[in-house]
């Protein structure tokens, strides 16, 4: 941390920045400077991404100059000193070591001060000779077994970590949640004005980054790995062949012609260039005939601001794998509110029975192929992996080598710590830890296990099935998933300490339906690596309430004291009378509203839940959005109304839309509901618009925009909370209970409960306000809803504005007013019986329409 803090009173910013963008990027940049935890919670439509990125990118950009300045400075003392010692170099010497001694180290110690500050001011010098260093490395490769050079195994190299203790900061990571975040994110510092200056890269997959369509075909992702880095392998024995090297009989192998250093290197040196998404590095690099997968991962060390997936930045393993080096960087985690969560799921492994099988079998056959060849030190570890694979393959109740399908005696389902668990499979006598290192890290044997399998499959397919569907169809069943690459995740997590983790064991009817799960019930340890390398951690989400929870979970946990953290929190940028918040306790006919699981199947209720939203679909225009907490409830209770007849009546007002089984038709139903309320607005048709059933947590409660005639009202029907019997939640209660501190009377199990529920409370309901000029109103249907403690947990804007009502009456009165504080437009749009309200926003879509219609200008005027 520099000795004086910096600080900035304007920020470069693509437009006037509202005032809680000023003051969300004042807040950063000084958590930055100070090297703080910065926990920033932005609602979303108040741009948050902008203020990210303009906050961060003016922070480093000034750090960087005040670096530069820096070093000037002591370049020049530094010089200025060896002129003069170098002139008084003649002068004798007072001490009584020769004098050539102390001059000889006065002078070494001058030269090379002068030495490291002139590296210093030649910055990218020093990282493109980092680069060249990494190159010839990767070429270089690791013959200790098969010669199989796997670029992303580097192992961590030191003089990278040091790089940042001598030159201080110069790297920002982004991560965020999808893909689609990430866009966005590139799309707005494209739209920055820090675009032309900054150079970043996107880091992804090969699934996402591969141009070589014959890889790309293979479509999972353990597929496409496996058969780039088997053409990798050909690529480094065909280097060997033409170097002299015999090379054994058999048809020639592939390589691919995307991974050449020339072209890679250019492509790395574009990419530095100019703001790319990844599509357009897709574009770039089919243009330039090189590997955008390996062009980015050049591009890193010398990159300003990393954007990347939570995967790649949150595992260690990964982290190391991928070459992300978070050593005195800075680090942004966006759209965190789920961040204990996403941390448990990335270092929790499962493994099914069938994967074990496999893994033993092709490990087996591995270690036979390859007998004559491997160390004997090597052979010892395999053999070791065989045992562990063998024992847990016991615990499921079936043996090694016998048909997985056959039927077991041995039901049920059994949470273990991992000693136990260890003890139960008879492997406590084998050292995880050294397997993983000596062998699993060192060796990379689940790869070469994996592409050594891909490539005899491969091989026997070209010479008897080359021409056969079936064939290939049983290939891409055996290949789909990488049972070594399972293996090895799951010694990795059992390595976990034996308070942090359980293990679930399910023992179903067959071996191959069991399975082996890790739960990791303390995603701090993980955390706390991160949160100690990198200079400053900022997590950001729209709302990242409760924050106490989150502190004591994830950060004072993981060792952070509550010193270094900083909180920053800001209300919408709405007007309030565009958002009206309410909580509903009783329905229409007076019915009480208590979606408890007691209550909520009785008919009353659901026939009370039907009046509630046939009312809200009279008086709300555009689109309506109903949530549900379960599939279950929302399926139960949908052919309820479709019985009675409530769904036909609902149906009069608005077309009804249902989320869609599958995440691909997500799509086509968002984009059909979009076109439905449009045509509306302007049609005879009698409908007000569309009516959405949806599911909370399901695949359109989050990353989906309800914004402007989508979503006029959100109804969130019940409280969603999880499933409190499953053994794994409340393994994870109990967890918390016993190592966290009580608060406010309540459990830290408890309180996790009530959390999870609020927390995604929170995702559904924010789906609709998305800008400034956006209005809507968010009715909360279930009476628990008005306990206070429950209404802490909504975001603070929501908070401050919701009304509790007890009766429908008064609730129903307000609905209607939002629609007229709306400022509703008449538009006549001159032809008989076509006349429509529609709002302001409404109104730019109906111009457009009459752009293409016989609409008369003059009604329109
Ligand atoms: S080197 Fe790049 S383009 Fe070639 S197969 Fe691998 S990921 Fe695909």
């Amino acid at each position: 941390v520099p000795d004086q803090n910096m600080s900035r009173d304007r920020f470069p910013f693509p437009y006037q920045p509202y005032d809680i963008q000023e003051q969300f990027m004042q807040s950063l940049y000084s958590a930055l400077d100070q090297g703080k935890v910065g926990i920033f919670e932005s609602p979303t439509g108040t741009g948050k991404s902008l203020s990210l990125i303009c906050g961060a990118l003016s922070w480093l950009s000034d750090y960087e100059e005040r670096r530069r300045q820096e070093a000037a400075a002591l370049l020049q003392e530094g010089e200025a000193a060896l002129s003069v010692s170098t002139a008084q170099s003649s002068t004798p010497s007072s001490s009584a070591e020769p004098d050539w001694i102390t001059d000889f180290v006065q002078k070494k110690a001058e030269r090379d001060l002068v030495t490291k500050l002139k590296s210093c001011e030649d910055d990218e010098a020093f990282k493109l000779l980092q680069l060249s260093k990494e190159d010839q490395s990767e070429t270089q490769g690791d013959q200790e077994d098969e010669e199989l050079i796997i670029a992303e195994y580097e192992s961590d190299d030191e003089s990278k970590s040091k790089s940042s203790e001598i030159f201080g900061c110069s790297q920002i990571y982004y991560c965020s949640r999808t893909h689609s975040q990430l866009a966005q994110f590139v799309h707005e510092v494209q739209k920055s004005p820090f675009s032309k200056d900054i150079s970043l890269v996107t880091l992804g997959s090969r699934q996402n980054l591969c141009i070589n369509e014959e890889v790309r075909r293979l479509g999972s992702i353990q597929r496409i790995n496996d058969r780039c880095m088997e053409m990798q392998k050909n690529k480094h024995e065909k280097q060997h062949h033409e170097e002299g090297v015999k090379r054994k009989r058999g048809p020639a192998k592939s390589v691919c012609p995307y991974n050449k250093a020339l072209a890679l290197q250019q492509m790395r040196d574009e990419v530095l260039g100019t703001v790319h998404d990844i599509e357009q590095l897709l574009k770039l690099g089919r243009e330039t005939h090189s590997c955008p997968y390996y062009a980015t991962r050049l591009a890193i060390p010398p990159a300003q601001l990393v954007v990347l997936p939570y995967q790649m930045v949150l595992h260690e393993a990964t982290r190391k794998a991928t070459g992300v080096q978070l050593k005195g960087q800075v680090l942004i985690i966006d759209e965190a509110h789920n961040l204990s969560d996403t941390l448990s799921c990335i270092h929790s492994a499962e493994l099914t029975g069938t994967q074990l099988c496999r893994a033993h079998s092709q490990l087996s056959q591995y270690a036979d192929r390859y007998k004559s060849r491997l160390k004997a030190k090597n052979l010892m570890y395999i053999k070791q992996i065989l045992f562990v694979i063998e024992g847990l393959v016991r615990v499921l109740g079936g043996k090694v080598g016998q048909n997985p399908q056959i039927f077991l005696f041995l039901l049920g389902t059994e949470m273990l710590t991992i000693n136990n668990f260890l003890f139960k499979a008879q492997i406590d006598n084998i050292n995880l830890f050294k397997v993983l290192q000596k062998y699993f890290e060192k060796s990379m044997i689940s790869r070469k296990v994996s592409v050594r399998m891909y490539s005899s499959i491969n091989a026997s397919f070209r010479h008897f099935a080359s021409a056969d569907q079936q064939g290939s169809v049983e290939a891409e069943k055996v290949l789909s998933a990488s049972p070594m690459m399972q293996v090895e995740g799951f010694f990795m997590a059992l390595t976990n300490s034996n308070t942090d983790g359980r293990v679930v064991v399910h023992r179903q009817g067959t071996l191959s339906e069991g399975s082996v799960k890790f739960l990791l019930l303390n995603p701090a340890v993980h955390f706390a690596q991160v949160l100690k390398e990198c200079r400053a951690v900022i997590i950001a989400g729209g709302t990242m309430q409760p924050v106490s929870d989150f502190k004591q979970e994830l950060l004072f946990s993981a060792g952070v004291g509550d010193e270094r953290i900083a909180e920053f929190s800001c209300g919408h940028v709405i007007p309030p009378e565009n958002i009206l918040p309410l909580v509903l306790c009783s329905g229409p006919s007076g019915q009480e509203l208590d979606f408890t699981f007691q209550n909520r199947d009785s008919p009353r209720m659901m026939d009370e839940t039907g009046r509630i939203l046939s009312n809200i679909c009279n008086v709300v225009p555009g689109g309506v959005v109903c949530f549900f907490p379960s599939y279950e409830y929302s399926r139960q209770i949908i052919s309820h109304w479709e019985a009675n007849g409530a769904l036909a009546r609902l149906a009069n007002k608005k077309k009804i839309f249902q989320e869609p089984k599958k995440a691909n038709q997500v799509e086509q139903v968002l984009s059909e509901f979009s076109r439905c309320i449009q045509r509306c607005a302007l049609d005879s048709s009698g409908l007000t618009g569309a009516l959405l059933f949806s599911v909370v947590g399901g695949k359109m409660s989050e990353g989906i925009n309800f914004s402007d005639d989508l979503g006029r009202c959100v109804v969130m029907v019940g409280m969603p909370y999880p499933n409190i019997k499953s053994p794994e939640l409340q393994e994870k209660m109990s967890y918390m209970d016993k190592h966290l501190p009580h608060s406010g009377g309540r459990s830290p199990g408890q309180a996790l409960i009530e959390n999870l529920c609020m927390k995604a409370v929170n995702q559904s309901i924010g789906r609709a306000i998305r800008h400034r000029g956006d209005y809507s109103s968010i009715v909360l249907c279930d009476r628990r809803y008005s306990r206070p403690a429950t209404l802490s947990k909504l975001p603070t804007w929501i908070k401050d504005r919701t009304s509790t009502y007890t009766n429908f009456g008064p609730a129903f009165a307000a609905l209607r007013k939002v629609r007229i504080k709306s400022k509703p437009v008449l538009v006549h749009v001159g032809k008989e019986g076509a006349s429509s309200r529609i709002s302001n926003i409404s109104m730019l879509k109906l111009i457009r329409e009459a752009a293409t219609t016989k609409i008369s200008g003059r009604a329109l005027a």
